[in-house]
């Protein structure tokens, strides 16, 4: 059987979601106990969007080649937009936590959906 290309992508995309998500849902509670750790996870998400965008373009430009499905599209540019905002617009306020969790969130489905498509399409043969 043929393996899928990129298999990895999908996989590290999701996880970097993950790691906002619990970066977020935290750092409330970490800044409590060492309010010092402020100024290292302040400079978190700039630092993120850079590696969720360049692992999206990794994985979202060869899947849609295979699936051409827009939702995964839809979703991913969403994910990039509300990070994207969280982190240059409302940095340090509650709302960027709020659209980092649900930007992370479209992330992590637009990965979950591109895996499952390029699964199913690389078993088809291809259409060229
Ligand atoms: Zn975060």
């Amino acid at each position: 059987m043929q393996s899928a290309p990129e298999p990895r992508s999908d996989l590290i995309g999701a996880a970097l979601s993950g790691v906002c998500m619990v970066h977020c849902v935290s750092t409330p509670g970490l800044l409590m106990v060492a309010p010092a750790a402020a100024s290292v996870l302040g400079g978190f998400h700039p630092l993120l969007l850079v590696g969720v965008t360049a692992v999206a373009g990794w994985s979202f430009v060869p899947g849609f080649r295979r699936h051409r499905d827009w939702s995964v599209v839809g979703l991913a540019s969403l994910g990039l937009v509300l990070l994207g905002v969280a982190a240059f617009v409302f940095e340090e306020s509650a709302l960027e936590t709020l659209l980092s969790v649900c930007g992370a969130g479209s992330m992590m489905l637009a990965h979950l959906r591109n895996r499952t498509l390029s699964r199913f399409t690389s078993t088809l043969p291809a259409a060229s």
